[in-house]
């Protein structure tokens, strides 16, 4: 039987356990979850796992994503993490909810909400340090103020998105400033906001070590339900999965060879000057995977295999002790980095397993 090489096997059973063990633990304090479908480019069999682990809703980056999940037959509320103000009619029609940070974007969203007879929900994303997306605190209740004058559009909360771009941890007092600003706004404008959305996969050393998650009620996960692990130190979480994504490449060249390169040097395909380490004459492996594939510093594998380097549609391995079979298979597993870009690589098969 002919395999397709290289290609993606995802294991779903392994993914709803993760959405179920984490929708179980997060709703000991009340908090729902969004599950983020974005890094598998909104997979159907994985936005469905998800929910059947028990998401109440799926986020996704791109429009197109969503489309694509709900084509695929996914029933549930959709939310857009990122709004574009090009794409503000396909916006009201296919997601429920978006979160947003611009009034121009808002005013677009209503315009199109209102010309097709909807009410668009947004949450209004608020800037606490990371330096992505959000309100300036002091800018809020103006914001708000503009915001709830239109009358196709819903607020329905507040947000923050940490641990991205800056790199700050989501910590206790930052929970506690969404927390103070959720009731400032409500208390201001004498609305009650439904979603408190505390952050991403980066919470939860702060979930696990407060007792009072304030008014912090969702969360959105994408890499601790895809992955198994929380996302300041990439620690594995307890009782999670970490491998129920496997990327499977083919041996094409398997030889013993010297490990130092020879002749006058320059620069790489990269335009790096690379540096080697001598170990004599070793077995080497290449198989067919390459940076234009995944990010290979994002691949582990669990067999006695070391990636040496890579080039656009080469990996070197260091094979140890045994030379490797010409044909045969190679499985790695991913970072989120190697992940995302895994799926997004028309070249590699996407392929779900739900045994
Ligand atoms: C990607 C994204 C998430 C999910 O982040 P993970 O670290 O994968 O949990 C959450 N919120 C926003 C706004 C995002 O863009």
């Amino acid at each position: 039987m002919q395999q397709f090489l290289p290609r993606m096997e995802i294991a779903l059973a392994q993914i709803r356990h993760n959405a179920q063990v984490l929708a179980k633990r997060y709703g000991q304090k009340g908090i729902s979850l969004m599950g983020v479908s974005k890094a598998t480019l909104g997979d159907p069999a994985v936005a469905l796992a998800m929910v059947q682990g028990g998401v109440t809703a799926i986020a996704d980056s791109r429009i197109e994503n969503i489309q694509r999940m709900q084509a695929g037959g996914v029933v549930t509320r959709f939310v857009l993490l990122r709004s574009l103000f090009s794409r503000a009619e396909t916006t009201v029609i296919y997601a429920d909810i978006s979160l947003n940070t611009e009034l121009d974007t808002i005013a677009e969203l209503a315009r199109y909400a209102l010309l097709h007879g909807k009410i668009h929900q947004i949450i209004v994303m608020v800037e606490l340090g990371d330096l992505r997306e959000g309100v300036l605190p002091g800018d809020l209740a103006q914001f708000v103020k503009t915001v709830l004058t239109w009358p196709s559009i819903k607020l329905i909360g507040l947000g923050c998105n940490l641990a991205c771009y800056g790199g700050i941890k989501p910590d206790r007092q930052k929970m506690q400033t969404l927390s103070d600003l959720t009731g400032a706004i409500e208390q201001e404008f004498h609305i009650s906001l439904s979603i408190v959305s505390g952050g991403n996969s980066a919470n939860h050393d702060w979930y696990e070590s407060t007792q009072d998650v304030g008014r912090i009620n969702n969360l959105r996960l994408g890499e601790s339900i895809l992955l198994g692990r929380e996302t300041t130190s990439r620690r594995a979480i307890p009782g999670l999965y970490t491998d129920a994504f496997q990327l499977i490449a083919e041996v094409i060249e398997s030889k013993d060879k010297p490990s130092l390169p020879y002749g006058e040097a320059c620069q790489d395909s990269f335009g790096n000057l690379p540096v080697f380490h001598d170990r004599g004459i070793h077995h080497r492996a290449i198989v067919a995977l390459g940076k234009q594939d995944t990010s290979i510093a994002g691949l582990t594998t669990d067999r006695d295999l070391e990636i040496l380097g890579s080039s656009s549609d080469h990996t070197i391995l260091d094979t140890g002790n045994h030379p490797l079979k010409i044909g045969s298979e190679v499985s790695f597993h991913l970072d989120y980095g190697g992940l995302l870009a895994a799926m997004t690589s028309p070249f590699i098969k996407v392929l779900t397993f739900d045994p």
